[in-house]
């Protein structure tokens, strides 16, 4: 019996679990509930439309950062829908698929109640992948990096084949979640600090906070496969796993250049920089590969906001109540 390469057995027999890493994430999922519109996006509305507030520096890396996760939430809820959970057939982890596919779509109508609140152009967000070059290299990366997964015909019976998708895998939640959305997601925080667009940043903590669980599942997904099945984490496939990585960080620095060259109050271009170099290190160690970069965390108050310990408030609003459950009290 292992984790994928089982559909002998039953996909609908969930108990007893074997994997319980994989129930409890799912908890931890649901305990984080929101939705957009619980947000207010007035004061967003208000900055957004006056004519100073914002610098068109700042304005110009808003959309960028909208136009990236616009797209690229659909693309990792088409990801777990049509390719991860096909292949994924152990019953716990299809119930957290099922509960992450979820979260996308509520990532993604974010950015829907972002566009409409504040009037922004459709066509213009929409197609940022295809119009600014270092999104669009991002973008096609991670998608030529997953296309395995995505071909109909692909099954996994022999070791080659479960190496090919522990490699989808890898670019999927390490890559795209676990390092492609840290230089926005750092540039939004930054800029919330300023209590400048502090609804859009308040929307970025909650995605945020789900994508560290997102990653967190990925990563012990990935681990479990490796554990099963050793024979496929050989010292080159580990060195070429390292490339790719590397190949992503690269990509991941251009875009946080480009989309805010001057820096941000305060932070210059370069710390964005060390802050996703840093974070490839977290997310190499997580899969077991050495760090490459050694990069102190420029950002500490970035880990407030992943980190989330269950017993600390780290947001002003409503992630206790929600995590105290049946009562319904909050304003
Ligand atoms: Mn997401
Ligand atoms: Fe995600």
């Amino acid at each position: 019996m292992s984790i994928i390469k089982n559909s002998a057995t039953d996909p609908n027999k969930i108990l007893p679990m074997r994997y319980l890493w994989a129930r409890q994430h799912y908890k931890d999922g649901v305990a984080n509930n929101w939705t957009p519109e619980e947000v207010s996006m007035q004061k967003d509305v208000e900055q957004w439309k006056h004519p100073t507030f914002l610098s068109d520096h700042e304005k110009r890396m808003i959309l960028w950062n909208l136009g990236f996760f616009s797209t690229a939430e659909s693309l990792t809820a088409n990801n777990i829908v049509l390719a991860v959970y096909r292949h994924v057939t152990n019953p716990e982890c299809r119930q957290y698929l099922l509960r992450q596919a979820f979260e996308e779509a509520i990532h993604t109508d974010t950015f829907i109640y972002c566009c409409d609140t504040l009037g922004l152009d459709p066509d213009e967000i929409y197609n940022m992948y295809n119009t600014i070059p270092s999104i669009k290299e991002k973008d096609d990366f991670v998608v030529e990096l997953t296309k395995s997964i995505f071909d109909p015909t692909f099954e996994l019976h022999t070791d080659e084949d479960i190496q090919r998708f522990v490699h989808d895998l890898i670019g999927y939640y390490i890559i795209m979640e676990g390092i492609y959305f840290y230089a926005g997601f750092a540039m939004m925080l930054a800029l919330k600090r300023q209590n400048k667009m502090v609804g859009i940043g308040e929307q970025f903590e909650y995605i945020m906070r789900d994508e560290s669980l997102h990653l967190a599942f990925g990563a012990d997904l990935i681990n479990t496969i490796k554990t099963e099945f050793p024979a496929i984490w050989t010292k080159a496939f580990q060195e070429r796993i390292a490339g790719l990585i590397r190949k992503a960080v690269e990509l991941e620095k251009r875009y946080a250049y480009d989309a805010c060259p001057k820096g941000l109050l305060g932070i210059n271009a370069e710390q964005f920089c060390d802050y996703v170099e840093h974070i490839a290190d977290r997310r190499l160690e997580r899969i077991n590969l050495p760090a490459q970069y050694h990069k102190e965390n420029p950002f500490p108050w970035m880990s407030q906001s992943t980190d989330l310990s269950k017993e600390k408030n780290f947001f002003e609003t409503r992630v206790t109540e929600y995590q105290s459950g049946g009562n319904l009290d909050w304003d």
